[in-house]
């Protein structure tokens, strides 16, 4: 795999940290001495403005958009998004203009969640932010945007959700060779990947570089938003368009693509008690901070399957894909409750 040829204009702080997770593998060991050893892939330190996964994507889209000499970049995301202020900070930092579409997905009306977190830091950073309600065609209202900034006379660069097709995956095919050989150098077995996974990019990309890498590690998802077979179908095309850009589609099978979306709970954005759990005991064995939207629920997943002993004597990385600047936005939520 040879990244140089996709262009990325380089700003993460890479490599992110691979560290053992000495006290939730402590909390995690079951009556009978069995759960996982755990370690984390920090790719909530990347370094953009907050980081966070879209960072990674960003480098490859960045670069993408600067070689078709874009003036403004386009995209969208729930009103909490990390992906909206990850571009929003990208946008400033190579002097463009930044258009994002807020979808009201979750309906909260709460003052919090519609002021502070993300939607604050997007103000800050400069982006120009329209709202919609829950449910709009976020594809056509894309579309429509770009085409006001075109009419206007600017050149748009049109973002999809989560920054999740096939140039922003390659960011995640690069972080799968990035943790191999971190793996490699310390000489740790990975018997498993677990990650959030919602728009598909940053699942898609670590199966996709992988399956072409033939690494031979599994990779685990926990949804957030969407049932099994729509998220395991969104991961696989994804993939496979990835592992096609890197010339290599027939190595991405789709027994690869695992997606556990038995965690999602009411919905995407809406966080339960297992949630509020999860980021309580994370935080307080390895001084860990997750997001209520993203990893409180991937790791609420790996904490079940831990103790339901679905991870004996495996050793698995979760890969920690940012979003704690989310939690501002949930502080009503969570007052009282930690
Ligand atoms: C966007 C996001 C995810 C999900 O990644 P996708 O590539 O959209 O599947 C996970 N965690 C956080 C914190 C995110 O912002």
């Amino acid at each position: 795999m040879h990244f140089a040829r996709y262009n990325p204009v380089r700003f993460a702080h890479l490599p992110t940290p691979l560290e053992p997770l000495p006290g939730l593998t402590e909390a995690l060991v079951t009556p009978d001495g069995g759960g996982p050893t755990l370690w984390i892939k920090r790719d909530d330190c990347t370094g953009l403005a907050g980081g966070g996964n879209k960072t990674r994507k960003l480098e490859f889209l960045l670069g993408d958009a600067l070689a078709n000499d874009a003036d403004t970049l386009v995209t969208q995301g729930a009103v909490q998004s990390n992906h909206v202020r990850q571009t929003a900070a990208a946008a400033a930092r190579f002097g463009l203009k930044c258009e994002v579409i807020l979808e009201h997905r979750t309906g909260s009306e709460a003052h919090d969640y519609n002021r502070s977190g993300n939607v604050l830091l997007d103000e800050l950073l400069g982006a120009r932010i329209r709202h919609v309600p829950g449910g709009t065609d976020m594809n056509a209202a894309l579309a429509e945007v770009a085409e006001e900034v075109a009419e206007a006379g600017g050149r748009p660069y049109v973002i999809p959700g989560g920054g999740s097709n096939v140039i922003g995956a390659l960011g995640y095919a690069e972080c799968a060779m990035e943790l191999v050989a971190q793996a490699n150098e310390l000489g740790l077995e990975i018997d498993r990947i677990v990650t959030a996974t919602g728009s598909a990019g940053t699942h898609a990309g670590l199966v996709a570089g992988l399956a072409v890498m033939g690494a031979d590690i599994p990779v685990l998802g926990i949804g957030v938003r969407a049932p099994q077979d729509v998220q395991e179908a969104n991961v696989f095309n994804l993939a496979q368009g990835t592992a096609a850009l890197l010339g290599h589609e027939d190595r991405v099978r789709r027994d690869m693509v695992v997606a556990d979306c038995d965690y999602v709970g009411e919905g995407y954005g809406l966080i339960d008690q297992g949630v509020i759990d999860a980021l309580k005991l994370i935080a307080r064995t390895d001084a860990i901070l997750l997001d209520p939207v993203y990893t409180g629920k991937a790791m609420k997943g790996l904490i079940a399957l831990s103790r339901a002993g679905a991870f004996d004597g495996e050793t698995v990385v979760f890969l920690h894909t940012g979003g704690a600047q989310g939690l501002f936005g949930y502080q009503g939520e969570l007052d009282g409750k930690l």
